[in-house]
């Protein structure tokens, strides 16, 4: 698959906010914030869309929540309260094509999305 801005950014050659990296994965402030913390949880395995999943990702994205609901305590709000949202394609505005978990939080957040 191409490359996208999240490898940039994995790769160090461009600058992100990041909270959180491990062997498989990243957590970095989304540039473009929605909420008081928006967080992009990323595998760093490129995949361009939950539909690209192979089997052997399962534990991956399983893993990405991990990683959101860890943040969570650790940065505080997990007793308020917050939104992960993974979109995939057109229809849900899904614009950078390697999967990433949108973590939202720091305020009431409504709801549908629409
Ligand atoms: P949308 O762009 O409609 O929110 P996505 O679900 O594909 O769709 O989200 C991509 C997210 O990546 C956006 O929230 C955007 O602000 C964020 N983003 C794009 N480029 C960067 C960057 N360089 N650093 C941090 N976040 C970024």
């Amino acid at each position: 698959m191409s490359e996208t801005i999240f490898t940039k950014i994995i790769n160090r050659e461009i600058p992100a906010d990041i909270v959180y990296e491990d062997d498989i994965s990243l957590a970095f402030r989304d540039i473009n914030p929605q909420a008081p913390v928006h967080l992009l949880v990323i595998p760093k395995r490129a995949i361009a869309t939950i539909n690209d999943m192979v089997e052997g990702d399962r534990e991956l994205v399983g893993h990405l929540y991990w990683v959101a609901a860890k943040l969570a305590k650790e940065m505080g709000f997990a007793e308020d309260g917050y939104r992960t949202v993974m979109n995939c394609g057109e229809n849900s505005g899904q614009t950078v094509f390697h999967i990433h978990l949108h973590l939202l939080a720091g305020k009431p957040l409504g709801w549908p999305p629409y």
